[in-house]
């Protein structure tokens, strides 16, 4: 597959090569709007690697779209959603409602987005899957775009695409987008495996524990300049301290107790939930000791369960971590940049 994806890589760099060149200077003439898009898109920060070599688009960025663990849309953080900029190139991780949005909102050209990872198949996560796809297409995407994840995301597009019929249909035919489905490659894995490796990534999944949830995935991005791990969701599960070993930066879920006790007392479904948030989720003091184990030099704590609850300060999400972990803790919030 790498190979595949080398070969698919390196043919759309050419095609968008091709495509700047001809925008920019064979058809000066041409001065539609989606000219200028292109042009404006190709001047945005990391797509167009040879002109932008030594700026400060070059390297390994983070940035947390949505932090909030839990379907529930709070004023307070958005759905669980992270994209790593690799030399300005989106690599998307999670797809929770809103997630157009936030890339959108941190800059990110929803065009350029070119490979997707799904950790699991909580709708937390996976809501805005092929939105996000969908809503690339609407905007110019003429690439093609990668999913990876968990069995059924292949379904998903044809789900989809069905509930969907009407307005791609009008938008290929009226708007002339090009066809959608065979713009989509899906990349179905159960297991620990190198997702993908190209010039400027590798990716590798591993299990974690999320109760019934599976397969579940964590996710290893090592580039250049850095190796940042995602736990995905998952309970208190000491193998992730060995995938996350020696890695730069560790992205991991957190449960803080005695805000979810509270939270808990109130809800009608109380035993339930409290027993299923338990056996899903790692806890604060949980998470400082999988850092700790794992050696890595900044823990960003989030998909905060829970997430919507203002009274739990950033001290108080960090107090627990600290009785393990001695490196730099960062408390998530939307759009911030590790
Ligand atoms: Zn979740
Ligand atoms: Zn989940």
């Amino acid at each position: 597959m790498a190979d595949d994806q080398r070969f698919g890589r390196s043919r759309r760099d050419f095609m968008r090569v091709a495509v700047t060149a001809a925008s920019s200077a064979s058809l000066p003439w041409l001065a539609s709007t989606d000219a200028q898009a292109q042009t404006a898109q190709d001047a945005t920060p990391g797509n167009a690697p040879a002109t932008t070599a030594g700026t400060s688009t070059r390297g390994t960025k983070l940035i947390l779209l949505g932090t909030k663990g839990g379907p529930t849309p709070s004023a307070l953080r958005a759905a669980p959603a992270n994209v790593l900029l690799v030399d300005g190139q989106p690599y998307v991780i999670d797809c929770g409602n809103g997630v157009a949005l936030q890339l959108t909102k941190a800059g990110v050209k929803l065009p350029m987005v070119r490979d997707i990872f799904l950790t699991h198949h909580h709708s937390d996560h996976n809501a805005d899957l092929l939105n996000l796809v969908f809503l690339a297409w609407a905007s110019g995407l003429k690439t093609p775009v990668n999913l990876y994840g968990p069995p059924r995301i292949a379904k998903m597009v044809d789900d989809f695409i069905d509930m969907n019929e009407i307005d791609l249909d009008v938008r290929m035919r009226e708007e002339g987008r090009p066809a959608f489905k065979p713009l989509i490659n899906v990349h179905e894995f159960d297991g620990p495996r190198v997702v993908l490796e190209n010039d400027q990534v590798r990716v590798t999944s591993a299990l974690v524990d999320h109760y019934t949830i599976k397969p579940a995935f964590a996710y290893r991005f090592e580039t250049r300049d850095r190796t940042i791990v995602f736990s995905g969701d998952t309970r208190y599960y000491e193998p992730l301290a060995t995938f996350a070993k020696g890695a730069d930066v560790l992205v991991h879920e957190v449960m803080y107790l005695p805000a979810l006790e509270k939270l808990i007392r109130t809800a009608d479904n109380a035993p339930t939930l409290r027993d299923h948030l338990l056996r899903s989720h790692t806890t604060t003091e949980q998470v400082g000791k999988i850092a700790a184990a794992a050696g890595v030099k900044t823990l960003v704590l989030s998909h905060f369960v829970p997430g919507a609850d203002p009274s739990v300060t950033d001290d108080m999400w960090a107090a627990d971590v600290r009785k393990d972990f001695s490196g730099q803790i960062v408390i998530g919030r939307d759009l911030m940049e590790v």
